[in-house]
């Protein structure tokens, strides 16, 4: 593949818009829709040819319930998923410990929400999707930056992104701000020389969708066992969700092994037969350095990738498309943003993802395996702490990131 190079790209004449978002997962769609709502000109640049089908997040927490509202879409997806209106923590099929979620958390497979919201986005803006344009280098318009950096400051020029079409053709597209949404592993966070604090734990767990056989209906339950944590999620279609604590990470998963696994430590009995997703997953937290660095902004996954025990990542993405929409808006029609804003803004979703980090830090040390004894005094001390209401009512705020 040949990678264009920026003064070709200049001299062909890129293609120019408000915003330029690369990465139409949830979060750069969900971004592309807000800023669409307000009349912004806006393209959204995806590798992919074909929605990924893997089944990532399920959980939307009320506040992501809030953002998909605005941006149009909550009430289609309401209808297709699943209301989490409670978790409960069980050890050895006894409850140690029920809370209540009011508002609940939206189960719904990540696929099917990504389908509304790129419905949505070409509602609004038909052409702003463009499916098989991969970035391959960002740079400040006009020459600005160099060697593959956007220009520092926010009163330069903008910034162009340099892409391959799906035919291999060399495009490019210049923008007044760029926005990287393309995920964990970020192509434009290298292009654009942002630092990353990287962390990986020592986790592992695997992951399947299998007909759900337990009693549980729409509560999601935790499973507290001394060889590790179980996590058991109920999705749309009569699915649970299984995620379970390994010791070390597994090359090749199988249903019958998992269901085994499941069965093993929480007596529950999984059909293997009735599987429909299956994964296995090791786990690493990276937080980028900035969000904000000259005319581009980075969002979603490529700001900060959490451990999916937790479940708040795609979440927390949206809130960051929220909190930046109204900026870029206004920075698109008039140069002069407030640069106080800006850093108010930046800070607050970098506390917001150092807090979630801490959060699936948490929710991963207690699900690690412990003795029998030890374990059992432990959920003594939770079934005793969460006979208050304020203690269940804190952790359940603290579940659904309100
Ligand atoms: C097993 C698992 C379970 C999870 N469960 C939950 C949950 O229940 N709740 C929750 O909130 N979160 C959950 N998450 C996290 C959630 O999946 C992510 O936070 C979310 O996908 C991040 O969205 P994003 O748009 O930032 O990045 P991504 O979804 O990674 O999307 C990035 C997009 O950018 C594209 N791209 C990459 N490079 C380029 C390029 N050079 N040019 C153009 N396009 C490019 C990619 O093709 C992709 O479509 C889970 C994650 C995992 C792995």
């Amino acid at each position: 593949m040949r990678v264009p190079d920026e003064r070709g790209a200049e001299r062909r004449g890129a293609e120019r818009h408000d915003v330029v978002i690369v990465g139409g997962g949830p979060v750069g769609l969900c971004l592309g829709v807000l800023l669409a709502q307000r009349g912004v000109d806006v393209v959204v640049l995806e590798a992919r040819t074909e929605r990924l089908q893997h089944s990532r997040a399920i959980g939307i927490h009320p506040p992501g319930l809030r953002v998909l509202a605005t941006a149009g879409v909550a009430d289609g997806l309401a209808a297709d998923g699943v209301r989490i209106t409670g978790g409960v923590a069980r050890s050895r099929g006894r409850d140690v410990a029920r809370l209540a979620f009011d508002p609940p958390v939206l189960a719904v497979p990540q696929w099917r929400t990504e389908e509304a919201l790129e419905t949505r986005l070409a509602e609004l803006a038909p052409s702003a999707l463009r499916r098989g344009t991969r970035a391959v280098g960002a740079g400040g318009a006009g020459g600005a930056g160099g060697a593959g950096r956007a220009g520092e400051g926010r009163t330069d020029a903008g910034c162009v992104v340099r892409a391959v079409g799906a035919d291999g053709g060399e495009l490019a597209f210049a923008g007044r701000w760029v926005v990287a949404a393309d995920g964990a592993h970020s192509p434009m966070r290298a292009f654009l020389g942002v630092a990353v604090r990287e962390r990986a734990y020592p986790d592992a767990y695997l992951m399947g969708d299998f007909a759900d056989a337990t009693d549980d209906g729409a509560a999601a339950v935790l499973h507290l066992e001394p060889g590790g944590i179980v996590e058991a999620f109920p999705l749309p279609g009569g699915v649970r969700r299984w995620v379970v604590h390994v010791d070390s990470p597994v090359a090749a998963p199988s249903a019958g092994g998992l269901a085994r696994l499941i069965a093993e430590r929480t007596g529950e009995s999984v059909d293997a037969e009735t599987n429909s997703m299956l994964s296995a997953f090791t786990v690493r937290e990276r937080l980028a350095e900035t969000m904000v660095r000259g005319r581009t902004v980075l969002v979603g996954d490529a700001a900060h990738e959490l451990s999916p025990i937790g479940g708040q990542g795609m979440t927390l993405g949206w809130l960051d498309a929220e909190a930046f929409a109204p900026l870029l808006a206004r920075a698109a029609e008039n140069d002069g943003a407030w640069p106080e804003l800006w850093a108010a803004v930046e800070g607050e979703r970098r506390r917001a993802a150092a807090e979630a980090a801490r959060h699936a830090g948490l929710n991963m040390a207690l699900g690690r395996p412990l003795a029998g004894p030890v374990m059992a005094a432990r959920n003594a001390v939770f079934a005793g702490l969460y006979r208050a209401e304020a203690v269940r009512a804190w952790t359940a705020r603290r579940f659904t990131m309100q």
